[in-house]
């Protein structure tokens, strides 16, 4: 499932080869994925306009639509988006396609459609609508706001850090990733960490997620020391070589080394 570093990749992919061209066309092929909005209302708001920002919170991008709202992507368990030249064939699965007046296109593809696509009036009113917490890169989640959400949360820290309520653009793989590089076990007591494993837990967010960033979210492309490309059954531990264990925490499969993490 794309998570924050796959969608900042997006981002800056969508605002590399995607701003500042009129949108000529819009195609709604799958209206399920739409969402508040009516494939009609997306023509009529979207069909002669330009974007000209982008912008991410957690697993959300955005893009303005030129001071006249945003159109808003949520990537679900498979979403991607694809450029495509003059006269290549649309993609499988392609659920919205913007075809710009230069004839290139943007295709929303969704293997499955458990992503979402709408437009919205501005970025703070869909973020308190949601309930997302803090982005998990951006100044409002600092040491002190961490500490004091992990406080309230009785749960796992592996639930805690994938609520998005609490904190938003972790998921799955990334939480593994943090929990294992501060080598701290999945299911200790979110509330029940001291404050240096809380240091700890801040710290190796931001230094994950802008690695995996740089690296372009790439499991081949990631440090030797990092889990993710050993994420997978009979996966042994990059560091000590000890097999991986599988639990299941909060109905998600979680990887961590016995050996490593406390
Ligand atoms: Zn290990």
């Amino acid at each position: 499932m794309p998570e924050l570093p796959d969608v900042e990749v997006l981002r800056s992919y969508l605002d590399k080869k995607g701003l500042h061209q009129p949108v000529h066309q819009v195609e709604v092929f799958a209206e399920e994925v739409l969402e508040g909005i009516s494939a009609r209302e997306v023509h009529s708001q979207v069909t002669g306009r330009s974007f000209s920002s982008t912008a991410r919170h957690g697993k959300y991008l955005f893009a303005e639509l030129n001071g006249n709202g945003w159109v808003v992507f949520h990537f679900g368990m498979t979403g991607q988006l694809h450029w495509l030249q003059p006269g290549t064939r649309t993609p499988d699965h392609t659920r919205v396609l913007f075809i710009f007046s230069n004839r290139q296109s943007l295709a929303f593809v969704l293997r499955r459609k458990l992503g979402r696509f709408g437009i919205i009036p501005d970025i703070t009113g869909f973020v308190a609508t949601k309930g997302l917490g803090p982005d998990a890169l951006s100044k409002e989640l600092d040491l002190h706001t961490l500490q004091q959400r992990l406080k309230k949360t009785s749960g796992t820290i592996k639930g805690a850090l994938t609520n998005q309520g609490l904190i938003a653009g972790i998921g799955n793989i990334y939480s593994d990733e943090i929990l294992f590089q501060a080598r701290i076990h999945p299911k200790n007591r979110a509330n029940k960490l001291d404050r240096e494993a809380m240091r700890l837990i801040f710290r190796k967010i931001g230094e994950v997620l802008q690695t995996a960033i740089e690296r372009e979210a790439d499991p081949a492309h990631m440090p030797a020391t990092y889990l993710l490309p050993h994420r997978q059954k009979g996966g042994v531990c990059p560091v000590c070589g000890t097999k991986l264990k599988q639990l299941r925490i909060s109905g998600r499969a979680t990887f961590y080394c016995s050996n490593c993490q406390q």
